[in-house]
Protein backbone atom coordinates (compact mmCIF):
# COMPACT_ATOMS: atom_id res chain seq x y z
CA UNK A 1 0.00 0.00 0.00
CA UNK A 2 0.98 3.51 -1.00
CA UNK A 3 1.81 5.75 1.50
CA UNK A 4 3.33 9.14 2.64
CA UNK A 5 6.86 8.93 3.80
CA UNK A 6 8.24 12.14 4.41
CA UNK A 7 8.51 14.11 8.03
CA UNK A 8 4.72 14.89 9.41
CA UNK A 9 5.18 17.75 11.46
CA UNK A 10 5.47 20.16 8.41
CA UNK A 11 2.53 18.96 6.95
CA UNK A 12 1.08 21.05 9.96
CA UNK A 13 2.64 24.18 9.34
CA UNK A 14 1.72 23.57 5.64
CA UNK A 15 -1.80 23.53 6.70
CA UNK A 16 -1.69 25.78 9.39
CA UNK A 17 -2.61 23.39 11.69
CA UNK A 18 -1.90 20.91 14.04
CA UNK A 19 -3.10 17.77 12.75
CA UNK A 20 -2.15 15.62 15.50
CA UNK A 21 -0.06 13.34 13.18
CA UNK A 22 2.61 11.84 15.48
CA UNK A 23 0.80 10.58 18.28
CA UNK A 24 1.78 11.57 22.33
CA UNK A 25 4.45 13.81 20.84
CA UNK A 26 1.81 16.22 19.53
CA UNK A 27 0.32 16.43 23.00
CA UNK A 28 3.66 17.41 25.35
CA UNK A 29 5.96 21.03 24.58
CA UNK A 30 8.07 18.57 21.95
CA UNK A 31 5.76 19.88 19.27
CA UNK A 32 7.13 21.80 17.12
CA UNK A 33 4.44 23.70 16.47
CA UNK A 34 4.14 25.47 19.36
CA UNK A 35 7.18 27.28 18.41
CA UNK A 36 7.39 27.04 14.28
CA UNK A 37 4.01 28.64 12.35
CA UNK A 38 5.14 29.46 9.30
CA UNK A 39 5.04 27.09 5.97
CA UNK A 40 7.96 24.64 4.81
CA UNK A 41 10.05 26.01 2.00
CA UNK A 42 11.19 30.39 1.45
CA UNK A 43 9.43 32.78 3.28
CA UNK A 44 6.93 34.07 1.32
CA UNK A 45 7.09 37.91 0.21
CA UNK A 46 3.48 38.62 1.88
CA UNK A 47 0.92 36.17 3.20
CA UNK A 48 -1.21 35.78 0.38
CA UNK A 49 -5.03 35.07 1.26
CA UNK A 50 -5.83 31.71 0.03
CA UNK A 51 -9.18 32.19 -2.65
CA UNK A 52 -10.84 29.78 -5.27
CA UNK A 53 -9.02 27.04 -5.94
CA UNK A 54 -5.98 27.31 -3.62
CA UNK A 55 -8.55 27.32 -1.28
CA UNK A 56 -10.40 23.95 -1.95
CA UNK A 57 -6.84 22.13 -2.82
CA UNK A 58 -5.44 23.68 0.70
CA UNK A 59 -8.42 21.86 2.45
CA UNK A 60 -8.23 18.70 0.35
CA UNK A 61 -4.87 18.60 1.24
CA UNK A 62 -5.47 18.84 5.09
CA UNK A 63 -8.18 15.92 4.92
CA UNK A 64 -6.11 13.90 3.28
CA UNK A 65 -3.14 14.14 5.55
CA UNK A 66 -5.29 14.17 8.66
CA UNK A 67 -6.81 10.65 8.06
CA UNK A 68 -3.58 9.74 6.37
CA UNK A 69 -5.31 8.67 3.02
CA UNK A 70 -3.76 9.05 -1.00
CA UNK A 71 -5.55 11.03 -3.53
CA UNK A 72 -7.20 8.23 -5.64
CA UNK A 73 -8.58 6.42 -2.35
CA UNK A 74 -9.52 10.19 -1.29
CA UNK A 75 -11.38 10.38 -4.54
CA UNK A 76 -13.12 6.93 -4.36
CA UNK A 77 -14.79 8.19 -1.06
CA UNK A 78 -15.69 11.07 -2.75
CA UNK A 79 -17.76 9.22 -5.35
CA UNK A 80 -19.21 6.63 -2.88
CA UNK A 81 -20.63 9.89 -0.46
CA UNK A 82 -21.74 11.37 -4.00
CA UNK A 83 -24.16 8.58 -4.60
CA UNK A 84 -25.24 8.47 -0.46
CA UNK A 85 -28.29 9.99 0.77
CA UNK A 86 -27.69 13.18 1.93
CA UNK A 87 -25.11 16.28 2.43
CA UNK A 88 -22.31 14.96 0.15
CA UNK A 89 -19.36 16.69 2.40
CA UNK A 90 -20.92 14.94 5.50
CA UNK A 91 -21.23 11.84 4.08
CA UNK A 92 -17.57 12.01 2.87
CA UNK A 93 -16.24 12.71 6.46
CA UNK A 94 -18.37 10.03 7.91
CA UNK A 95 -16.69 7.38 5.46
CA UNK A 96 -13.63 8.50 6.23
CA UNK A 97 -14.25 8.26 10.61
CA UNK A 98 -15.70 4.63 9.75
CA UNK A 99 -12.16 3.54 8.54
CA UNK A 100 -11.16 0.79 11.00
CA UNK A 101 -7.61 3.00 11.48
CA UNK A 102 -9.63 6.49 12.27
CA UNK A 103 -11.69 4.45 14.55
CA UNK A 104 -8.67 2.53 16.64
CA UNK A 105 -7.56 5.98 17.24
CA UNK A 106 -11.01 7.35 18.04
CA UNK A 107 -11.10 4.50 20.81
CA UNK A 108 -7.57 5.79 22.06
CA UNK A 109 -6.03 2.18 21.42
CA UNK A 110 -3.53 3.80 19.29
CA UNK A 111 -2.03 7.36 19.83
CA UNK A 112 -2.39 8.23 15.92
CA UNK A 113 -3.78 7.08 12.68
CA UNK A 114 -0.63 6.13 11.88
CA UNK A 115 -0.01 3.66 14.42
CA UNK A 116 -3.50 2.23 14.19
CA UNK A 117 -3.00 1.32 10.41
CA UNK A 118 0.19 -0.36 11.93
CA UNK A 119 -1.45 -2.75 13.98
CA UNK A 120 -3.96 -3.45 11.52
CA UNK A 121 -1.35 -4.38 8.65
CA UNK A 122 0.82 -6.67 11.22
CA UNK A 123 -2.27 -8.72 11.71
CA UNK A 124 -3.08 -7.08 15.52
CA UNK A 125 -6.42 -6.16 14.89
CA UNK A 126 -9.82 -8.14 14.48
CA UNK A 127 -13.32 -7.34 13.92
CA UNK A 128 -16.22 -9.18 15.30
CA UNK A 129 -13.07 -11.92 16.28
CA UNK A 130 -11.84 -12.10 12.75
CA UNK A 131 -8.46 -10.80 11.69
CA UNK A 132 -8.85 -7.49 9.69
CA UNK A 133 -6.07 -6.31 8.00
CA UNK A 134 -7.31 -3.84 6.15
CA UNK A 135 -7.01 -0.12 7.37
CA UNK A 136 -9.74 1.44 5.24
CA UNK A 137 -12.35 -1.46 6.65
CA UNK A 138 -15.48 0.16 7.14
CA UNK A 139 -16.86 -0.22 10.72
CA UNK A 140 -20.62 -0.70 11.41
CA UNK A 141 -23.08 -0.49 14.30
CA UNK A 142 -21.98 -2.91 16.97
CA UNK A 143 -18.80 -3.82 15.42
CA UNK A 144 -16.88 -5.49 18.33
CA UNK A 145 -12.71 -4.37 17.42
CA UNK A 146 -10.07 -6.57 19.76
CA UNK A 147 -7.03 -7.46 19.66
CA UNK A 148 -5.21 -10.36 18.41
CA UNK A 149 -4.44 -12.34 22.23
CA UNK A 150 -0.35 -12.99 21.10
CA UNK A 151 0.13 -9.25 19.96
CA UNK A 152 3.18 -7.82 21.24
CA UNK A 153 2.38 -4.55 22.16
CA UNK A 154 -0.53 -5.29 24.39
CA UNK A 155 1.14 -3.18 27.02
CA UNK A 156 1.70 -0.12 24.26
CA UNK A 157 -2.32 -0.47 23.55
CA UNK A 158 -3.23 -0.52 27.31
CA UNK A 159 -0.76 2.54 28.00
CA UNK A 160 -2.59 4.54 25.01
CA UNK A 161 -5.60 3.65 26.74
CA UNK A 162 -5.08 4.86 29.96
CA UNK A 163 -3.53 8.40 28.15
CA UNK A 164 -6.66 8.61 26.25
CA UNK A 165 -8.77 8.38 28.85
CA UNK A 166 -6.86 10.69 31.26
CA UNK A 167 -6.88 13.46 28.21
CA UNK A 168 -10.78 12.38 27.03
CA UNK A 169 -9.87 12.10 23.41
CA UNK A 170 -12.64 9.25 23.08
CA UNK A 171 -14.96 9.50 20.92
CA UNK A 172 -18.72 9.01 21.83
CA UNK A 173 -20.15 6.78 19.20
CA UNK A 174 -17.81 4.14 20.58
CA UNK A 175 -17.47 2.20 23.95
CA UNK A 176 -14.32 0.83 25.31
CA UNK A 177 -13.73 -2.10 28.14
CA UNK A 178 -9.84 -1.23 28.97
CA UNK A 179 -9.27 -4.30 30.63
CA UNK A 180 -10.05 -6.69 27.79
CA UNK A 181 -8.56 -3.88 25.11
CA UNK A 182 -12.17 -4.67 23.20
CA UNK A 183 -13.58 -1.59 21.63
CA UNK A 184 -18.11 -1.82 20.25
CA UNK A 185 -19.12 0.86 17.46
CA UNK A 186 -22.08 2.37 19.61
CA UNK A 187 -23.25 4.01 16.62
CA UNK A 188 -22.12 5.69 13.22
CA UNK A 189 -20.12 8.57 13.52
CA UNK A 190 -21.82 11.47 12.76
CA UNK A 191 -20.81 15.07 11.29
CA UNK A 192 -20.99 16.64 14.74
CA UNK A 193 -18.04 13.93 15.80
CA UNK A 194 -15.33 15.68 13.72
CA UNK A 195 -13.67 17.72 15.87
CA UNK A 196 -11.20 19.06 13.17
CA UNK A 197 -12.39 22.63 11.74
CA UNK A 198 -13.05 20.94 8.11
CA UNK A 199 -14.94 23.21 5.12
CA UNK A 200 -16.15 20.07 3.55
CA UNK A 201 -18.36 22.07 1.17
CA UNK A 202 -15.11 23.09 -0.48
CA UNK A 203 -13.58 20.10 -1.45
CA UNK A 204 -17.42 19.40 -2.60
CA UNK A 205 -16.96 22.04 -4.58
CA UNK A 206 -13.50 21.33 -6.00
CA UNK A 207 -14.56 17.88 -7.07
CA UNK A 208 -17.73 19.11 -8.96
CA UNK A 209 -15.79 21.04 -11.38
FE1 LIG B 1 1.83 18.28 14.06
FE2 LIG B 1 2.07 16.48 15.98
FE3 LIG B 1 4.25 17.36 14.69
FE4 LIG B 1 2.94 18.92 16.41
S1 LIG B 1 4.05 17.03 16.88
S2 LIG B 1 3.69 19.52 14.42
S3 LIG B 1 0.78 18.33 16.02
S4 LIG B 1 2.54 16.18 13.84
Amino acid sequence: MARYREGVCKLCRREGLKLFLKGERCLTEKCTFNDRKNPPGPPAKRKAKLVGYAAQLREKQKVKRIYGVLERPFRNYFTKALKMKGITGENLLILLERRLDNTLYRMGFATSRAQARNFISHGHVQVNDRRVDIASFQVSIDDKISFNQKMNHGELVKENLKMAMSVGVIADWVEVNDDQRIGIVKRLPARENVDIPIKEQVIVELYSK
